[in-house]
């Protein structure tokens, strides 16, 4: 654990608009900066820094937070590894560990760095023997010339050449005092039962490995032989730096350009991502010959929506990995995919036809997943009904993994359409798909009216009431701003607000916004005294970065109304009161709304069982609800929405 004094320091000291700066050109706007947004992709500046609140958020994309949160979601880093980043940005001495396990976290921290340390020096030495040896010159670079590929390309991937010896490595390793034990454990090195130890790559070509973060974590070598029987690529082995299935090859070097086309091209093999980026697209990852493993799916998410697969023209390797693509599905990702023609994949179909005719082919050949994959399994079912209901089948279950209900309802229309078959019949196929995970009340819609009402447009009505969202955020953003001042009869203003929630029994319903209400209700209990800063740099970056996206402001107030703002500052049970009350009282009437609705269906319900009793009840509860409401609106007058 950091202690919180030492997370405080650090975010004392980091300047919000300097950690931001070194990524993003600021230009000051009054007491503000502002610049292109690093998130997402724009031409004019929507992006916002706060020197004074120490917070920045974009107005295009939403995202926003502390300086912490910005590293986070700007190179992929933890919260941990992000308060290491400033801390040594900003020279200030990082906690030495005090735990039992101190030993133990010594020694892992130490490994990995000294495996970092062999990896970095590997790069260079195979690096070393590709372009300075003989051997390297004519096979090693012979070969990736045959291939076409650029010399600052080859040098920007840091491709390298394993000697064709038996221990040529191991022995350049050992005088450079890397020890066996590790040599062995990064797996460039093996040791056999005849305790003779030897290089694991010879006469390769090497592949580093980058992680996310730019270091070298691991390496990929690929034979070169014709009659080599061993694998066509050798990769590393699980270390401590490498995960195969948390890595997407040629991420670091890709996550500028995802960020700005927002989309990401998703290829086999090391070999398709380097020669994208010789024909001049960069939004390109790999995941290595493997099927798409969740972490990998989570990364990709971290940085975009939209993927584009890259298919080589092979019918059979489609079929097979269609069932994988519905995990992207899923996820919630947009999937389309691109085919190549027959025999070719994008490192032989740019080549062919050279970098603008590649650029054009991927920019106008990109199909809509689910589209695409009725019109494949199509083909194979013309004329044959039974084949036909199987594919239907098929396509509804694709669709049934989306988890926007109006994306499936708009891909469920157009399949209709291209499957020639009845709309009506596909929910019902959709419902059925879906059941498997409904949560409870889903399924209470499903069972207590069968077929009446489609289940999907219920979905669509149930979300329709979910504009209580913009009053939740107005509610908590007056809580941030004014909750410790002082009000009568109560600690303070967050005091008086969660009270008066309580006795109406007011709940939200975003997950985040009721989040914030807790640790209010938290600090409340335990009385301890808080500014918005305790939310802007609370060590929950969920909390954090919520609380900077409601305290930013799109418009700076001019120095005018400032000093107006302070003059009505000075009377704290004027305006923001009034504020407090009307947003509460909005509250309550949407509550209300939300019974009195409840409470009609149980009436109708009651009648259709012509359960008399059930419905004498219901009809009372809801004429005791009418008459509040009635009376609340009396009060409300105007409501401004913010
Ligand atoms: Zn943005």
């Amino acid at each position: 654990m950091i202690p919180q004094t030492k997370i405080e320091e650090i975010l004392n000291a980091a300047h919000i608009e300097e950690v931001v700066g070194d990524y993003v050109r600021l230009k000051r706007r009054g007491a503000n900066f502002s610049g292109l947004c690093p998130f997402h992709n724009e031409k004019t500046p929507s992006f916002s820094v706060s020197p004074a609140k120490g917070i920045y958020k974009c107005f295009g994309c939403g995202k926003a937070g502390n300086a912490v949160n910005f590293i986070m979601d700007h190179d992929n880093l933890s919260y941990i590894e992000s308060l290491k980043y400033l801390a040594e940005r900003y020279r200030i001495e990082w906690p030495q560990q005090e735990n039992v396990n101190i030993d133990f976290e010594r020694a892992v921290k130490s490994e990995k760095e000294s495996l970092q340390i062999l990896n970095n020096w590997a790069a260079d030495y195979f690096e070393k023997q590709l372009w300075e040896s003989e051997e390297g010159l004519n096979i090693g670079v012979s070969y990736m010339e045959e291939r076409g590929f650029r010399t600052d390309i080859i040098k920007k991937f840091k491709l390298g050449y394993s000697m064709e010896s038996w221990d040529h490595f191991y022995k350049e390793a050992t005088t450079n005092q890397f020890n066996q034990d590790l040599l062995v454990k990064s797996g460039l090195v093996k040791h056999n039962e005849q305790d003779r130890t030897y290089d694991a790559y010879r006469g390769r070509v090497m592949f580093a490995i980058h992680g996310s973060n730019g270091k070298i974590i691991a390496f990929a070598g690929r034979q070169l032989k014709k009659d080599d029987k061993s694998a066509k690529y050798v990769n590393s082995p699980e270390t401590l730096l490498y995960h195969k299935s948390n890595e997407l090859y040629g991420l670091f070097f890709a996550k500028n350009s995802i960020r700005q086309h927002d989309f990401v091209y998703l290829v086999e093999g090391y070999t398709d991502v380097i020669s994208m980026h010789q024909a001049g697209v960069e939004n390109v990852v790999a995941s290595s010959g493997t099927s798409l493993t969740e972490n990998q799916i989570k990364l990709i998410k971290r940085q975009t929506d939209n993927v584009t697969i890259l298919y080589d023209g092979d019918a059979a390797g489609i079929k097979a990995s269609l069932r994988g693509i519905d995990m992207l599905l899923e996820q919630g990702l947009n999937v389309k995919v691109l085919l190549f023609p027959d025999g070719d994949d994008p490192d032989s179909y740019s080549k062919k036809v050279g970098s603008a005719a590649f650029n054009i082919y991927l920019e106008t050949e990109s199909r809509d997943f689910i589209l695409f994959k009725v019109k494949l399994l199509l083909k194979d079912a013309k004329g044959d009904p039974l084949k036909k209901a199987q594919v239907t089948r098929d396509i509804v279950e694709s669709i049934s993994k989306i988890p926007d209900g109006i994306k499936r309802m708009a891909f469920l229309r157009e399949c209709a359409v291209l499957l020639d078959m009845n709309e009506q019949l596909l929910i019902t196929e959709l419902n059925r798909s879906r059941k498997g995970f409904l949560t409870q009340k889903e399924k209470e819609w499903i069972s207590t009216e069968p077929n009446e009402i489609p289940y999907e447009e219920e979905v669509l009505r149930l979300t329709a009431g979910e504009n209580n969202f913009t009053q939740e955020q107005y509610l908590v953003k007056l809580l941030l701003l004014h909750g410790d001042k002082p009000v009568e009869g109560y600690t303070n203003v967050a005091h008086f607000i969660l009270h008066k929630m309580n006795e109406d029994e007011l709940k939200f319903d975003h997950e985040i916004m009721n989040l914030l209400v807790e640790e209010f209700r938290m600090l409340i209990t335990q009385q301890t005294t808080f500014t918005t800063q305790t939310f802007t740099q609370h060590t929950n970056t969920i909390v954090s970065s919520a609380a900077a996206g409601l305290l930013s402001v799109q418009h700076e107030v001019s120095s005018r109304w400032a000093t107006k703002y302070d003059v009505i500052m000075d009377h704290p049970d004027d305006v923001f009161m009034n504020d407090i009350n009307s947003a509460l009282l909005y509250l309550n009437k949407v509550t209300v709304e939300k019974l009195l609705a409840e409470a009609e269906l149980e009436v109708m319900k009651a009648q259709e069982k012509k359960d008399e009793s059930a419905e004498t009840v219901y009809q009372e509860i809801h004429m005791l609800l009418k008459a509040k409401q009635q009376e609340m609106s009396h009060k409300t007058g105007t409501v401004i929405l913010h």
